[in-house]
């Protein structure tokens, strides 16, 4: 009577029908073309017949399967009629195949049943759910062609940690060298730091469509364990490298690492920029400063205060200057101004992951995101002097907290913090 299966109705309850509040008994409930010369309507004295009745043989096995007591009407896609749609059936309806749904029947999630149907086999990378969901999207969006699934093995094994941009199909791959990866308890704090947030965003433009530079995770060993990590380029300036001292790793608490990690990738990060308009770092002409002020303004101005003029000649507007030898005061300056923040979030990113809670929070980030951008060291790890952003800092709180002794104030207590968290017991992952 009615063309309304879905919401269930009792009969007459149905709305946006032909006839809204006329009903007749059906004894096998299912919706039928509305036809007026079979009906009996009330009060019509013509006909007598009432409903005319389906014929059990005509009917499809499942309605005759359905049984009255229990169901109003049939369900779309309820293949077995039992009035319920199972794991099975949502995804037959959903348009997958038998093997697919079987799968899906016996528990599998949607995604990993259809990359195995497809592949042959699940990938046994340590993926995240958003990269099954990125390979299940392309190999269903390509059929399982031959193609999708060579493009995907060739992604596999750049994943987990290299990217994929599965639309213009390029694998961009973030290295580990093996010492770092045999790093295992490092290794697991540096995919946690660049799992989330700004990290995360700042680690994924290593692999934007024309990428400026690859990216390297290593390891350095360096006796002066304070000296946690350090970000350079390759000779050619199209690689960046982090490495990690491994000296540190027995010295340090995990969060020292974890601000040690976010400070790197944001050296590497400005490294990126300054790559992306600037042909050689060293050499820095006047049109590519031109354009650097136009994109990235901070980095112009860090690099013009804190960099060398290396050759000069204004009668022809010429200038060039560089980072080389000492990119440190401009990178270490502009960090201290502008990225703590960025620091303090994957801090709190990771204590939160680890279900870790600090005494003072905010006192004891804002202190540890200051590590390592008090004082700038040269290339050899040796300190040089301070950031003019931390004596700023320091004199601002001289004046403010002049009554109070000088190892009370705000920045001793920094300092405190961060002694206390540099000579610790070594990385933990237990
Ligand atoms: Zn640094």
């Amino acid at each position: 009577m009615c063309g309304c299966a879905e919401p269930p109705h009792y009969p007459g309850g149905c709305r946006d029908c032909s006839s809204p509040g006329y009903y007749a008994d059906i004894p096998y409930y299912y919706c039928q073309e509305y036809n007026p010369n079979e009906v009996d309507w009330p009060g019509d004295s013509g006909g007598t017949g009432g409903v005319s009745m389906p014929d059990l043989a005509d009917l499809p096995s499942v309605a005759v399967a359905i049984r009255p007591e229990e169901c109003l009407q049939r369900i779309p896609g309820d293949l077995d009629g039992n009035c319920q749609r199972d794991a099975y059936e949502v995804c037959m309806l959903d348009g997958h195949g038998h093997d697919v749904c079987a799968c899906v029947a016996d528990g599998g999630n949607l995604y990993d049943c259809s990359i195995e149907n497809c592949l042959g086999y699940m990938p046994q990378n340590n993926l995240s759910s958003a990269q099954i969901q990125s390979i299940y999207d392309f190999l269903d969006d390509n059929d399982c062609s031959d193609e999708a699934k060579a493009f995907t093995e060739l992604a596999l094994e750049a994943l987990p940690d290299g990217e994929v941009d599965y639309v213009l199909e390029i694998i961009f791959e973030i290295t580990e060298t093996i010492e770092f990866q045999n790093q295992t308890c490092l290794k697991s704090i540096k995919d946690e730091v660049v799992s989330t947030g700004e990290m995360k965003k700042i680690a994924k433009k290593f692999q934007p469509t024309h990428p400026v530079l690859d990216l390297e995770w290593g390891m350095f060993t360096n006796t002066n364990w304070g000296n946690t990590g350090n970000t350079g380029l390759n000779a050619n300036q199209d690689g960046a490298f982090i490495n990690l001292n491994t000296e540190s790793l027995s010295h340090v608490n995990n969060i020292v690492m974890v601000q040690t990690i976010a400070h790197e990738l944001i050296h590497a990060e400005l490294y990126r920029k300054l790559k992306e308009l600037v042909d050689d770092y060293n050499l820095i002409s006047l049109s590519e400063y031109n354009a650097l002020q136009d994109n990235f303004m901070g980095i112009a101005d860090y690099t013009l205060r804190y960099g060398n003029v290396i050759f000069e000649e204004t009668a022809g507007q010429i200038i060039a200057w560089g980072l080389d030898p000492d990119l440190s005061l401009a990178h270490h300056n502009q960090m201290a101004a502008f990225y703590r923040q960025s620091i303090i979030d994957a801090m709190k990113a990771y204590d939160l992951s680890e279900g870790i809670i600090r005494l003072n929070a905010e006192e004891f980030y804002e202190a540890l995101s200051w590590a390592g951008l008090r004082i700038t060291s040269d290339e050899n790890g040796e300190n040089s002097q301070y950031t003019d952003v931390w004596r700023n800092f320091k004199d601002q709180i001289d004046i403010e907290e002049a009554d109070i002794p000088e190892s009370d104030r705000t920045y001793s207590r920094y300092l405190d913090i961060i002694s206390q968290e540099y000579n610790g017991s070594g990385i933990n992952c237990n």
